[in-house]
């Protein structure tokens, strides 16, 4: 996602760019996101033809519940300027980037990138083994186990941060009734976040459970599931009755511990920048992974549009990391506090979970209202 967005948003400043993805093909997976006013803002500047709000149906606020249905937080209108939190299916996400390459962008798959190369005075250059491509700029949005971070940035470690998760999009001729609220419950040590993706479009859900991930097949994932989550208030029970085990992707929740000291690193008339997950990846808790990426795309665009190759251009680098690194550090700590309160268990602690949740909710479900893109 973060590569699609700043290829097309940099091809579309002038630059000529080279995408390298791994796999043979570009494929959005089965799931769906949500965009928060920043990650709308982000993708709005990024390309304002893009027609975002065609794949993006708007978030209702379905509060919070305990698994017995009490309220912990109760549904509450928006409050806040700017475009409301929406949900998108990452299949129209993709499509959309997609379509939004443009010319100037060629697409080489199949093309691991293994090694990278920079120097004082060397342009940057990436190899997968066989070949070397040597650029002004390399933009590395290889996700949370980037080979160029790790090379660049040996500090920076993937770790668990201690919960697996699991996501469906149910269709909808599989649900019985219209789905329009959603909502989350959060149990102790579990959690399930329902999303409409609006009509026609079924609901797309998050479970997470603190813990590793499980080894067994999807069929017995899905089980254990409907037996974690059994007496969940609606629409848990039917949603996860009405998934099969082919709809289940199930993932290992991983954080970087610590973020890289710096995302950019010089290199002759340019450099290489690291961005969305390979930067910054945190939990899904708040959701602000992509909307971070799409906010780094979007900085990385405005600063680097006027910006030819040379003292200018190892200066917007070196902008896009003191922007981009205290930002997307805050929002990890908030991740983290996020993190705490899906944990919490036994009596004591979710009696302090749930008395703190109220107040902390609303700054969590918009911890960055107010980012615009730099001009
Ligand atoms: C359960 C869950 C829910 C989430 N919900 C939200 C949400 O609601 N809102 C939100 O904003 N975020 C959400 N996120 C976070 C979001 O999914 C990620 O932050 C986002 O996918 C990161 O995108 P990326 O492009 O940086 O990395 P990735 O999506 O990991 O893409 C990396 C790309 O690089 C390629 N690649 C990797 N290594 C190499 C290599 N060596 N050479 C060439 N290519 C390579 C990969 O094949 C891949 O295509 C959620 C995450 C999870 C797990």
């Amino acid at each position: 996602m973060a590569g699609l967005a700043t290829a097309g948003a940099l091809s579309r400043s002038g630059w000529r760019v080279t995408l390298l993805e791994r796999a043979e093909r570009v494929a959005a997976p089965p799931t769906a996101l949500v965009l928060w006013p920043n990650g709308r803002r982000a993708l709005e500047a990024l390309d304002p033809a893009g027609g975002w709000s065609s794949i993006a149906s708007p978030l209702p606020d379905g509060g919070v519940r305990r698994p017995d249905g009490q309220w912990l937080v109760t549904p509450r209108g928006r409050t806040g300027s700017g475009p409301a939190p929406a949900a998108a299916r990452l299949e129209d996400l993709y499509d959309v980037l997609i379509a939004g390459l443009g010319d100037n962008v060629q697409m080489r798959t199949g093309f691991a990138v293994t090694t990278i190369r920079t120097g004082p005075d060397r342009r940057p250059e990436v190899g997968d083994g066989h070949t070397m491509i040597e650029a002004d700029l390399v933009v590395a949005a290889d996700g949370i186990d980037s080979h160029v971070r790790r090379q660049l940035a040996p500090e920076s470690a993937a770790v668990s941060s201690g919960f697996a998760d699991w996501q469906a999009v149910v269709p909808a001729h599989r649900l019985s009734s219209g789905h329009t609220t959603g909502g989350e419950t959060l149990g102790a040590g579990y959690r399930f976040v329902s999303i409409p993706l609006g009509p026609g479009r079924g609901v797309y859900w998050v479970a997470t459970a603190a813990g590793a991930p499980r080894p067994e097949s999807p069929a017995t994932q899905l089980t254990l599931l409907r037996r974690w989550f059994a007496g969940w208030p609606d629409p848990v029970g039917e949603l996860l009755a009405a998934t099969t085990p082919a709809d289940l992707v199930p993932h290992e929740v991983r954080e970087l511990r610590p973020l890289p000291r710096t995302f950019d690193f010089p290199s002759g008339p340019g450099g290489v920048v690291l961005l969305g997950d390979a930067a910054h990846a945190m939990p899904h808790h708040l959701g602000q992974g992509a909307c971070l990426a799409f906010e780094d795309a979007a900085t990385l665009a405005a600063l680097t549009s006027d910006a030819p190759p040379g003292p200018g251009l190892v200066a917007a680098l070196e902008t896009y990391s003191r922007l981009r690194r205290p930002r997307t550090t805050s929002v990890v700590r908030q991740t983290r506090r996020m993190s705490a309160v899906v944990q919490a268990r036994g009596r004591l602690a979710l009696r302090a979970r749930d008395a703190a949740l109220n107040h902390m909710r609303p700054r969590m479900m918009a911890p960055t209202p107010d980012w615009s893109p730099p001009n």
